[in-house]
């Protein structure tokens, strides 16, 4: 915990978990002045523990943050934070393959008043909690449903943000996937052609049959994934042609059923990537490629997996050592 006032940051303090005090007037229960991460910390097998590209969550949670009207915490003290708690907490880091430790960095509006203006005191904090593999070991499909009733966002609001507003918005879209059988959401931008946005919690990929990756765009209403940008690095590492364009559901649907996308995987930090099954669009279903969980799908999540766990070499020096 690291409390800002006037003083700043730099007060850190370790805490057992437990609930928070708060005065009902602060900002955060009012107006949603609140910013978080996710990230996972995994045990290497000589045991030391490590997590993935903390800069970049850094970085973004600063992003964020501005959008947000929060102040900004230095990258040393992010660092500082996850190093402190995991050190603590190092007991909790899984040992089983593929399981990992989570980390939630936030940072919230405390001060109380209930005029609308960015807070003066605000708290950073960071929750742990062991995590199992997302999906139970085994790599089902995941089936999305087309949210045609909700944008997630719009030019010039949070969409490029990690803020809990947006999250709030996209529930929604996620009771109506869950109400048709599907278990993620898709958004798209519905002043633009279609164009594939992303899912609730994770970017979307296509794989074409010349063996180009396409991506949609960071047109600043889509998370900028850490996964995603990982992703690309590694695709083009493979001599891949990446391209990060606008892809219409229209496109989707054709490619699919020409033969043209020959695999559509989803990627974050929780998932790291799955592949993307059966497409519900109301009453029109659109199939997965054949097989859904494809040899590029499956070879990038091997060598990503492979990197954060210590299992392959990390050519980019995306891991940093924690304790
Ligand atoms: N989009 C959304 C809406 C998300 O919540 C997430 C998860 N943070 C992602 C994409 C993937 O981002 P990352 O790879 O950084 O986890």
């Amino acid at each position: 915990v690291d409390d800002s006032g006037e003083g700043g940051w730099g007060n850190a303090r370790l805490e057992a978990y437990g609930p928070i005090a708060m005065d009902p007037a602060a900002a955060v229960l009012h107006y949603g002045q609140e910013i978080f991460e996710g990230m996972k910390a995994y045990r290497h097998a000589d045991d030391s523990i490590w997590t993935f590209r903390p800069e970049a969550n850094a970085a973004r949670l600063n992003r964020s943050a501005a959008r947000l009207a929060l102040p900004q915490l230095p990258e040393e003290i992010f660092l500082e934070s996850l190093r402190q708690l995991v050190a603590a907490d190092k007991e909790w880091v899984p040992t089983r393959d593929g399981e990992s430790l989570y980390l939630r960095p936030f940072m919230i509006a405390t001060e109380a008043f209930l005029g609308v203006r960015p807070a003066r005191e605000v708290s950073y904090r960071v929750i742990a909690s062991p995590a199992a593999n997302y999906f139970g070991g085994e790599l089902a499909p995941v089936s999305i449903w087309v949210s045609r009733n909700y944008a997630r966002a719009g030019r010039g609001g949070t969409g490029a943000a990690k803020c809990g507003g947006n999250y709030a918005a996209s529930l929604a879209a996620q009771l109506e996937a869950e109400a048709h059988g599907c278990k993620q959401v898709l958004f798209l931008d519905q002043f633009n052609n279609n164009a594939v946005e992303e899912l609730g919690g994770m970017n979307v990929f296509f794989v074409f049959k010349d063996g180009s990756l396409v991506t949609p765009s960071l047109s600043g209403t889509i998370l900028e994934g850490i996964t995603r940008s990982s992703i690309i690095q590694l695709a083009q590492d493979r001599g891949l042609n990446v391209q990060e364009r606008t892809i219409t559901l229209d496109e989707w649907r054709d490619g699919v059923g020409s033969g043209e996308i020959t695999e559509v995987f989803a990627c974050g930090t929780a998932a790291v990537i799955t592949p993307i099954g059966e497409l519900k669009d109301g009453d029109d279903v659109i199939s997965a490629p054949d097989p859904s969980a494809g040899e590029v799908t499956m070879s990038i999540r091997e060598q990503l997996l492979g990197i954060q766990t210590g299992a392959v070499e990390d050519p980019h020096g995306w891991l940093t050592r924690l304790v």
